[in-house]
């Protein structure tokens, strides 16, 4: 097994892995260990070259630091890449990764991401034990999506508030998009607060069979942006918050799971400009790292401390809302505000 360092300025530890016995090639990055451990996922994708793949890693870690420093779960960012095939996934691929992971003796901890599965986790989990998210049966705190589909309404209530001066959800309208496995939960939380649910998938059916079951109205996918609604809450995929999309808003806040909503950093300030209150996604949709998380307490993972923590995303965003206010800047800046002097008390704590 081949680990060569990467110096790379504003990361404490790039590291790539090259293992010829079970053709691994790999990146983790550290970026951040001021308030903990660098937790973050492992992806695996067939990057056409390495750099690809550095660049992925780097901006992903970079951004579990401003994740976890706001979700303050006492861990820093980090992430891993493996480059390949998922088709190509073996258990000794898994299990040299796992000895890579080892290697970092817990200043990296890893988790599901893309094409990665709890099945390959576990064999990664039999050479270190820096592993996190695994079923229940396995020790582990299951499944994310149900926790940040919880954080995310949460974080709906917090937004409804500051928009509106109350945080109950009755008879507000909320539009989803997607309902998959935190959309669809959403979905089901917001009715059972009284709110007005509309929701639309690619896999229309999906949504139909969701409003059938729960009450809920199916709307067309396309142009569903433009409807009138409270709130609008991405649940699909990255950057519809854009050129085309804001100028058609027809909602009053945006708070939705969706990872990376903003094409561009500039439509942050686009929809401030229009009077939407942005939810910052990072924010909102911690649900699933704050849960994860709890698994490296003391006394290992329980449902109802998670649940609480979870709820602290209330006053994440409140703090983002207030930042954003007193000091006149749209709410993903306030945002990254917030991590930055979390960290920089981290650093000043250190010191
Ligand atoms: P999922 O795959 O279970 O659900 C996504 C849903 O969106 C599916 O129903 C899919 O049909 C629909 N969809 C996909 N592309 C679409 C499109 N172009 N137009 C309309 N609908 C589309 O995924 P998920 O786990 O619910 O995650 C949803 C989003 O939240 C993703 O961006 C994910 O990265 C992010 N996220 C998820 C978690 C988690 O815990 N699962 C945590 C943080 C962020």
């Amino acid at each position: 097994m081949d680990i060569t360092e990467i110096p790379v300025d504003g990361y404490q530890k790039v590291v790539r892995c090259q293992d010829a016995a079970s053709g691994l090639h790999a990146i983790i990055a550290v970026h951040d260990t001021t308030l903990g451990p660098a937790l973050g996922g492992m992806r695996m994708l067939p990057y056409a070259h390495e750099e690809e793949a550095l660049h992925d890693v780097l901006r992903l870690s970079r951004g579990m630091t401003y994740k976890s420093a706001v979700a303050d779960t006492g861990l820093g960012g980090g992430k891993s890449v493996v480059i390949g095939d998922p088709r190509t996934k073996s258990e000794a691929l898994f299990r040299a990764m796992g000895r890579f992971v080892d290697a970092f003796g817990g200043k990296y901890i890893t988790a599901q991401d893309m094409n990665i599965g709890n099945p390959d986790l576990e064999i990664v989990a039999q050479e270190t034990r820096w592993v996190t998210g695994l079923d229940r049966e396995k020790g582990g705190s299951g499944n994310p999506s149900p926790y940040t589909a919880y954080g995310c309404v949460i974080g709906i209530e917090a937004t409804l508030q500051e928009a509106f001066g109350s945080p109950d959800c009755k008879d507000r309208t909320v539009l989803i998009q997607g309902v998959g496995a935190v959309g669809g939960r959403m979905a089901e939380l917001l009715k059972e607060r009284g709110a007005r649910v509309l929701v639309c998938d690619l896999f229309e059916e999906r949504a139909q069979e969701l409003a059938a079951r729960f009450g809920l109205e199916c709307v067309p996918d396309a142009g569903h942006e433009a409807l009138e609604c409270d709130v609008y809450a991405p649940c699909a995929r990255g950057a519809t918050l854009n050129d085309d999309t804001i100028p058609r808003l027809g909602c009053k806040i945006v708070a939705g799971c969706a990872n990376n909503q903003l094409a561009d950093a500039h439509h942050g300030a686009a929809l401030r400009d229009r009077g939407i209150l942005y939810a910052p996604d990072y924010v909102i949709n911690a649900g699933g790292i704050i849960n994860v998380s709890m698994e490296l307490l003391p006394g290992g993972y329980a449902d109802e401390p998670a649940m609480k923590k979870i709820e602290g995303i209330r006053d994440n965003l409140a703090q983002v809302y207030e930042i954003a206010r007193t000091e006149g800047v749209p709410t993903h800046e306030a945002a990254d505000l917030l991590a930055e002097r979390r960290l920089e008390a981290g650093r000043s704590a250190q010191a």
